[in-house]
């Protein structure tokens, strides 16, 4: 204690000091902007977050495993514990198994989901700890839209009709993001046939800066009608490096790239950050 009463005047002026910083550090931290599109870089999997102006937060999947947690560290300040909104854009585990961890670590107020069921335990678990834990459960389909903030909303698209007895990749959910001008496409794992049932529904309205391509890069997804009406500025892949699944297909990159699309790829890149002023995107 001696050290203390000899140096009071340091100890005041360091603990000050940290005050300062820590200060400086929250005003850094939530100086937000617009609105930001963060893919994460969780490997084979999908695990996007969207974060408001006003601050409104959502996690749309959370990829296969614990990767999700350390990427949120990169784009939360480390005080911030709740998310408000998570999203499963189907029932696979490496769009949820990142979910689970999520919600354990996180304050989290709605669970949405479309609503397919499945039996991996994976989900079962993601079912229990919503359950657990008195967290909204929403069950999205088509027409819905989820205000964020002033002109800011997410539209779901995909599923039309109760999915429960539908395969998980035929009852996607699927959301278009809009923010003034721009608009983000979120596919999940959506496949060529459901892309064909979408352009059917929506047709020019699919016109989007940034496409979220369906099933990270695999042959299954992204056909030309879809490129076609949607005509994105930037498709984004999110892919392990050296998957077991060869993904992203060759016939996928080579339909981009004859589409004149410019690729951006988690494996090469790691986190792909987009923000949006409402009129134009920049990409981080
Ligand atoms: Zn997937």
């Amino acid at each position: 204690m001696l050290w203390i009463k000899n140096n009071f005047k340091y100890l005041i002026v360091i603990i000050l000091l940290g005050a300062t910083v820590l200060v400086w550090y929250a005003v850094f931290a939530e100086s937000r902007s617009g609105l930001t599109v963060a893919f994460l870089d969780v490997g084979q999997g999908d695990a996007i977050f969207i974060q408001a102006e006003n601050g409104n937060q959502i996690l749309l999947d959370g990829g296969p495993n614990k990767a999700a947690l350390n990427q949120l560290s990169k784009v939360m300040p480390f005080y911030d514990r709740s998310i408000d909104m998570v999203i499963a854009s189907h029932p696979d585990s490496d769009h949820i198994s990142g979910l689970i961890e999520v919600l354990k670590r996180y304050k989290v107020y709605s669970a949405m989901e479309p609503g397919t069921k499945s039996d991996n335990v994976v989900y079962q678990e993601f079912e229990n700890l919503v359950k657990e834990k008195n967290i909204q459960d929403i069950f999205a389909g088509r027409d819905m839209r989820v205000n964020l903030d002033n002109g800011l909303y997410l539209d779901i698209l995909l599923p039309v009709v109760d999915p429960e007895n539908l395969d998980p990749h035929a009852g996607m959910l699927v959301i278009r993001l809009v923010y003034g001008k721009n608009s983000f496409l979120l596919t999940g794992d959506m496949e060529k046939s459901l892309e064909g049932y979408l352009v059917f529904l929506e047709g020019h309205n699919l016109k989007t800066d940034v496409l979220k391509v369906g099933h990270h890069g695999s042959r299954t997804s992204t056909s030309e009608v879809l490129l076609g009406f949607s005509a994105p500025e930037y498709a984004v892949i999110s892919v392990g490096k050296d998957n077991q699944y060869g993904h992203p297909h060759k016939e996928t990159l080579d339909i981009l790239n004859k589409f004149q699309i410019p690729i951006l790829r988690t494996d090469e890149s790691g986190m792909i950050k987009i923000k949006s002023d409402g009129e134009q995107i920049f990409i981080y």
